[in-house]
Formats: C-alpha cells, sequence, structure tokens
C-alpha cells in the first residue's frame, strides 16, 4: 500500500494495539475493534497560509492528513463542497450566523464519497478485486461509483426500502445489487453471510478504517471556508455515525497542529422513530442497545444498531455537544422550509439535522452570537419523492 510520509498506522480504538496497514486492512486482529489512521503530527508542517495558497479543489488538498497519497488516490473530485450563508434561518434560530454545509454537491450526492474515494483508494492499493458493503443506500451508490473508476468490482445488499434513485444508480455504475427484505439489520446481515465464502474488501462504516477518515475532511474545509472561526455548534444528521466520527477527528487534528484553538460542539441529529445514539447520550451510556422497532421516513439514517455507537458518543462528550431526536412531521417540514427560504436542496434524511437545530434552538442551547453548521448529508433530488409527497399532504 503506497501511504503519505506522516501515516503511522492504524490503532485499535478498544485495545489500542497498532497496526501495519499494510497488512491489516479491516478490524483489529487482537479484539475485532474498530481501526483508526494514525498520523505523526509533528512531521506535519501545515501553516494556514500555506493551505490558503492551494486550489480549493477537492478533499486531497489536505494530501499529508489522509493515509493515501494524491498519486493513488481513486477519486471523482469529492469535497470541497459550498458553506452556504442562511441569514434567514439564522434569524428564526436566533443565532448569528446560520450556514449549511452542502454535501449534496459531491460525485453521486452525498458525503459518503468522501469515505468512499479513501476506502476504495486503500482497496486498490491492497489489491481487491471487488469491494461490498451493506447500505440504507447512498453509500452503495457511491462504492459503486468509485468502484467503477478504480476498475473494482462492487457489491452492495440494501434494504427494500431504499430509494428508487440509490437502486438504479448502483446498477447503472454496474454494481451487482442485492435488495434484501427488511430492514438495514438485515441487509448487514446478508452482506455479512455472502461476505464468509467471499474474498470481498468490506467498506462498511467503521470495519474499513478509512470510510470516517474521509468524513473528517468535511470539518477542515469548514474552518477553512469560515476563515479559520471555528463554528460554535455542528449539527450532523446520524445514522452510523461516520459523519460525526470524522468531524470530532478532522477538529481534533487541527487543534493539535495548532492551526485552531478548540472544538466546535457537535450535535448528533437523530429521527425520534430510530434514534439509540440519542437514547444512550440522554441515558449518559457509552454505547447505544439496539432500537428494537425502527420507523422513520428518514431511511438513510434508520441505523437500528449503530456499532460504532462508543465513538459517536465520545466525540459528543469530548466536543461538549449532545443529541437530539425530532419526529418525521417536524424533519420534512423542516426541509421544506430551508428548501423555501434558502434554494438549498435538503433531503427527508439530512433534514433531521435542519429539525434537530431548530429543537436545539428552542432548548436554548445556541447562544445569539453563535455560528452554526448544518450539514446537508445528501441531495434532495434522492428523496424528492417523499418531500413532494409531505408538500401534497399539507395542501401547501
Ligand atoms: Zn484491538
Amino acid at each position: 500500500m503506497e501511504t503519505t510520509a506522516a501515516f503511522d498506522g492504524l490503532v485499535c480504538t478498544d485495545c489500542g494495539e497498532r497496526f501495519d496497514p499494510e497488512t491489516t486492512t479491516h478490524d483489529c486482529p487482537d479484539c475485532g475493534g474498530f481501526l483508526d489512521s494514525r498520523y505523526d503530527l509533528n512531521h506535519i508542517d501545515l501553516a494556514r497560509d500555506e493551505l490558503e495558497t492551494r486550489p480549493f479543489d477537492g478533499l486531497w488538498r489536505y494530501e499529508e492528513l489522509l493515509p493515501v497519497p494524491r498519486t493513488a488516490a481513486v477519486t471523482i473530485d469529492e469535497g470541497t463542497t459550498p458553506l452556504v450563508d442562511c441569514p434567514e434561518l439564522a434569524d428564526e434560530l436566533g443565532v448569528e450566523r446560520l450556514l449549511i454545509k452542502d454535501e449534496g454537491r459531491n460525485p453521486t450526492g452525498s458525503r459518503t464519497d468522501r469515505g468512499h474515494a479513501l476506502a476504495v483508494s486503500a482497496a486498490r492499493e491492497h489489491g481487491a478485486s471487488d469491494v461490498a458493503l451493506a447500505t440504507t443506500g447512498d453509500a452503495g451508490q457511491s462504492a459503486a461509483a468509485y468502484a467503477a473508476r478504480a476498475g473494482l468490482d462492487s457489491h452492495a445488499f440494501v434494504p427494500t426500502r431504499a430509494n428508487f434513485g440509490n437502486k438504479a444508480m448502483i446498477n447503472v455504475h454496474g454494481g451487482d445489487m442485492n435488495v434484501v427484505e427488511g430492514r438495514f439489520d438485515d441487509a448487514a446481515a446478508a452482506c455479512a453471510d455472502a461476505m464468509v465464502d467471499e474474498d470481498w474488501y468490506a467498506t462498511n462504516p467503521f470495519e474499513t478504517p478509512y470510510r470516517h477518515e474521509g468524513a473528517k475532511t468535511m470539518f477542515y474545509e469548514i474552518v477553512e471556508q469560515l476563515d479559520w472561526e471555528v463554528p460554535d455548534g455542528i449539527v450532523q444528521p446520524t445514522g452510523s455515525g461516520v459523519g460525526l466520527v470524522g468531524l470530532h477527528k478532522g477538529a481534533t487534528e487541527f487543534a493539535e497542529l495548532g492551526l485552531t484553538d478548540d472544538l466546535p460542539a457537535l450535535y448528533a441529529a437523530q429521527a425520534s422513530g430510530c434514534a439509540p445514539i440519542v437514547e444512550a447520550w440522554e441515558a449518559g451510556d457509552d454505547s447505544h442497545e439496539p432500537w428494537e422497532v425502527p420507523d422513520t421516513i428518514c431511511g438513510g439514517i434508520e441505523i437500528a444498531d449503530p456499532h460504532g455507537s462508543p465513538l459517536v458518543l465520545d466525540a459528543l462528550d469530548d466536543s461538549d455537544g449532545g443529541a437530539v431526536a425530532t419526529d418525521d412531521e417536524s424533519i420534512l417540514d423542516s426541509a421544506i422550509t430551508v428548501a423555501q427560504h434558502t434554494g438549498i436542496e435538503m433531503g427527508a434524511t439530512p433534514a433531521a439535522a435542519a429539525s434537530g437545530a431548530w429543537e436545539l434552538a428552542e432548548q436554548d442551547v445556541f447562544g445569539a452570537d453563535d455560528t452554526i453548521v448544518l450539514v446537508n448529508d445528501a441531495s434532495a433530488n434522492k428523496e424528492a419523492d417523499i418531500l413532494r409527497s409531505h408538500l401534497m399532504g399539507k395542501g401547501i
């Protein structure tokens, strides 16, 4: 595996052992814990003015802080998405500034492209022929696109409820799509079963160390786009937790490099029909209990058993953030409000962040001087039918 100069191995988030990324690709060989990429930050010489001289041309501009160099990248120019000021929404929420990080403008329309750029690059470096994952939809589309780019085969296991656009594009990219009766957990079980007999390279959240590694670049970009001001809060729609853990990692690394002074408060936004992270946070637990009967319109974050919950809860605690759940009606209303007041297209799933931000504002969590960022994880095109049905149902 070709790696960057400061990439210093993979460390188990459970037992703390360090492993060589050349020979270790997924979970900890000793205890099965999740692995995390580590860098020798003393040997990374990144100043603000150096970064400012670089073109804003995708996440590979942070190459020193990525495991794989640009020369070995499988890339479709992901990252460097817009951070859009929304003054009307700021007024409504009673904060100084409200901005939306529009991840819908990634190559396949979702934030998961960041993680798949890295994970599929690593897969190719490791000599994989096939990548595979269980997915609520967006990540399957992304995996199929990046596998196509790399000349690899891809296998996606999606629940029946996954949206049509995701399923269609998995096929269009030449991916092998397996629609599994039931919910996400059923798709995950089917994927695990299939992998017993196959030599496939998994790109499941946290099972590969590279999905959250890609997501961390969102934070790097946000803080540069704010002229090095760390926002007071970032609200992230949360299913498996890859986006939130990535934001925390990016914020921690920039602080350790002396590029920023503090961490933003990170907020996990879930739908109240499937909110195991919120439940664990409110109970003060350090891991979740599986959600018994998941039922939300927000299919993209309907993850009843998010295995990465200890990492998510750590990130919330370390950043002095929190977790918030709102119901489907409020979430869909928020998506419509954002579309009609800002022009930004926020899908039903990511609108959990908008709805969650409204709820946090009502709880007086935000201050009048705060700068708050909402992450729009995926384009509304993927869930336009859901939004339109909601709109027609209200007779608007
Ligand atoms: Zn371990």
